[in-house]
């Protein structure tokens, strides 16, 4: 399968490694938009998060186990931010399952982030 982020997976793409264990690898994002920007994605192929189902959710849960174990693990005390983008509207751009780590900066929220403008 042509996927970018299996490649990175499979080692046949270099990445920042982070975090690894059975079924998650964690790396660095390549353009990051936070001083602490990371990747936490399934070993397995999942194209997006409208694929999630009752045989693979568990994924979901170990992936936010893992996130939780990499703040600690690199010190993150502030707090972070995981974002999953969905779909073109959402502008996910890599179609294979990935959860964005944000942190280090303090982060805005508001209808004006997600391009609301009225
Ligand atoms: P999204 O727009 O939610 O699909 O996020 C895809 C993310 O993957 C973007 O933040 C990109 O900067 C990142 N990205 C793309 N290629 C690579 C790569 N080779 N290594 C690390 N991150 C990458
Ligand atoms: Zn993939």
């Amino acid at each position: 399968m042509d996927c970018l982020f299996c490649k990175i997976v499979d080692g046949e793409i270099p990445s920042t490694k982070v975090y690894e264990d059975e079924y998650v690898y964690c790396f660095k994002d390549i353009a990051p938009i936070a001083p602490i920007h990371y990747l936490i994605i399934p070993k397995v192929h999942i194209t997006s998060a409208a694929d999630i189902t009752a045989d693979n959710s568990s994924i979901v849960a170990h992936i936010f186990e893992a996130a939780a174990k990499i703040a600690k693990a690199e010190g993150i005390e502030n707090g972070f931010r995981i974002i999953n983008n969905c779909g073109d509207d959402a502008g996910q751009t890599v179609k294979h399952l990935h959860f964005h780590l944000l942190a280090g900066v303090k982060m805005g929220w508001g209808p004006e982030s997600i391009g609301k403008t009225e």
